[in-house]
C-alpha cells in the first residue's frame, strides 16, 4: 500500500467539457451552465487502484487562444496530460493534434499522455469517427476514451487507465 501525488493537467480547446469531466470526476455530477474557466483551476480528488492510493493534483486550464502562453505552467512537471476534445467538433479534434506536438516537444518525456474525446452522448451530432481517433491515438501511444461528463461514461475510467500507467518507480 502507497500514496502516490499525480499532478495532471487538463488541455483541448474551450467548449471541450473540460471543467466538466473534471467536476464529474470529483464529485461525480453535472452543472450544465458551469462558467467558462479563467485561467485555470485546481482540484484535488485520490483514488485507490490496484492497492494503491493516487492523489490527483488536477490543473483544469482554459482553452481559449489567449490563455495558451500559460499551459506550460500546468504541464511542466506534470506526471499525466488529458487533452480532451469534443466528438461533436472536428476542429477540437485537430487540435489534440497540435498539443500532442507541443507536450512532446517541451513536456516531460515520460509523461502519460491520455485523450478523451468528451460528449459521447451527443452521437446524432458525432463528427470525429471513434475509429480515426483511437488509431491516432495508438500511433502516439496514448491512452484513449471516448467520455461523457454528462451520463458519466468512461470519466473515472480515463483516470484509472493513467494510474496503471504511471511509471512504477516511485513505489
Ligand atoms: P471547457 O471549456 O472545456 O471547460 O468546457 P465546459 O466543461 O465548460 O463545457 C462546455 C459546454 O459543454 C457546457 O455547456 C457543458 O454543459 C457542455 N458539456 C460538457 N461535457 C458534456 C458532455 O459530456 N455531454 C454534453 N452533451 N455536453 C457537455
Ligand atoms: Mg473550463
Amino acid at each position: 500500500m502507497s500514496m502516490r501525488d499525480v499532478k495532471l493537467c487538463l488541455l483541448g480547446d474551450s467548449g471541450v467539457g473540460k471543467s466538466s469531466l473534471v467536476m464529474r470526476f470529483v464529485t461525480d455530477s453535472f452543472k450544465p451552465a458551469l462558467e467558462s474557466t479563467i485561467g485555470a483551476s485546481f482540484m484535488t480528488k485520490t483514488v485507490e487502484v490496484d492497492g494503491n492510493t493516487y492523489k490527483f493534483q488536477i490543473w483544469d486550464t482554459a482553452g481559449q487562444e489567449k490563455y495558451r502562453a500559460l499551459a506550460p505552467m500546468y504541464y511542466r512537471g506534470a506526471a499525466a496530460a488529458i487533452i480532451a476534445y469534443d466528438v461533436t467538433r472536428e476542429s477540437s479534434f485537430k487540435s489534440v493534434k497540435s498539443w500532442v506536438q507541443e507536450l512532446r516537444h517541451q513536456g516531460h518525456p515520460n509523461i502519460v499522455l491520455a485523450i478523451a474525446g468528451n460528449k459521447c452522448d451527443l452521437e446524432d451530432l458525432r463528427e470525429v469517427r471513434l475509429k480515426d481517433a483511437e488509431d491516432y491515438a495508438k500511433q502516439i501511444d496514448a491512452l484513449f476514451c471516448e467520455t461523457s461528463a454528462l451520463t458519466a461514461v468512461n470519466v473515472a475510467d480515463i483516470f484509472t487507465k493513467i494510474c496503471k500507467k504511471l511509471p512504477s518507480e516511485d513505489f
